[in-house]
């Protein structure tokens, strides 16, 4: 497969936000975010071994799962368009017409897209229903929701790689916890990984260690989450966040998302300003992307 319209040259640029640089904080961004126009940020490195899978067992159609404003969607949509399979979504709750901008992108893409009610939806890793799924659209290859597999988290375990120099922190966005395994595995014990979770609660920190344990770095344990910047939960938000977004692109030039960016820079620069990094640190923050849900919320 032809993977050279994907840039994984990525550069890492400099923040001076006051709050850091009053703090004597060296923060940066790794802009994940320009892999691709639409197949952006950490979801290709999830998706590129799942493409190879399915191209080696010689299988032309990708079905996955996701909300009806998932960045997963719409990267799988268009990563199925770029190197020529089918692609069905399984997409949670009732069509709404018109379509919303993921979504309408997704059908231009020529991606199926079929709705199940919340309920059915809830069966998604269920064997029964799978079948059921297989007995509909024929063939296909599986990517789960958020698509967080082994082979996503071999994906994103190639990110270190695209940073040359030692961080003393990494600060990544969280929802399904398969890029975060991905880092912490690919990092081998340097630095201090800290995931910020779009979710609420605190039942992230099981689940990512769950996935290291089923990929066998269980022994890594330089990582922790972080549970206090979820705004409401997955998906919502709140007017100082929508502010805060639009101030950074208004004063930095730096485009972010609500459901995951946007709430780990608000943390991030929260955190420094509370005194939780010594003077002098170093922070990588990663921009995972997601900037097509931008139109979902008006920004
Ligand atoms: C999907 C997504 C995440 C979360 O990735 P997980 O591997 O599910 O934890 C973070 N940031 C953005 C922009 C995303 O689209």
């Amino acid at each position: 497969m032809d993977f050279s319209q994907i840039n994984e040259q990525l550069p890492i640029e400099r923040f001076q936000h006051p709050v850091a640089t009053e703090n004597q904080i060296d923060l940066r961004i790794l802009r994940l975010d320009k892999t691709h126009g639409e197949i952006s940020g950490n979801k290709w490195f999830k998706l590129k071994y799942n493409l190879l899978e399915a191209r080696n067992r010689g299988i032309n159609k990708l079905l996955t799962f996701g909300g009806a404003y998932s960045n997963h969607i719409y990267a799988v949509a268009a990563a199925a368009k770029l190197f020529g399979f089918q692609s069905v979504g399984i997409i949670r709750g009732e069509e709404h017409i018109p379509l919303n901008p993921t979504l309408q992108f997704a059908t231009d893409a020529g991606m199926h897209l079929h709705y199940v009610d919340r309920e059915s939806y809830r069966n998604k890793t269920v064997e029964h229903f799978i079948n059921q799924l297989r007995a509909e659209f024929g063939e296909f290859y599986l990517i789960p929701e958020g698509g967080t597999n082994r082979l996503a988290i071999q994906g994103a375990a190639e990110i270190p790689s695209l940073i040359p120099e030692p961080f003393d922190y990494y600060c990544l966005a969280v929802g399904t916890g398969g890029t975060i395994a991905g880092l912490i595995s690919g990092m081998k014990g340097q630095g201090n990984i800290i995931g910020f979770s779009s979710l609420k609660g605190s039942f992230l920190q099981d689940e990512v260690a769950n996935l290291l344990q089923s990929f066998g770095h269980e022994s890594l344990h330089n990582w922790s989450i972080q549970n206090e910047y979820h705004f409401g939960g997955y998906a919502k938000t709140k007017p100082n966040l929508i502010e805060f977004i639009k101030a950074m692109e208004e004063q930095f030039e730096l485009e972010l998302e609500p459901i995951y960016m946007g709430k780990m820079l608000y943390g991030i620069l929260d955190m420094i300003e509370k005194g939780q990094f010594e003077k002098g640190s170093k922070i990588l923050a990663v921009h995972t992307g997601g900037l097509q849900g931008r139109a979902g919320f008006g920004l």
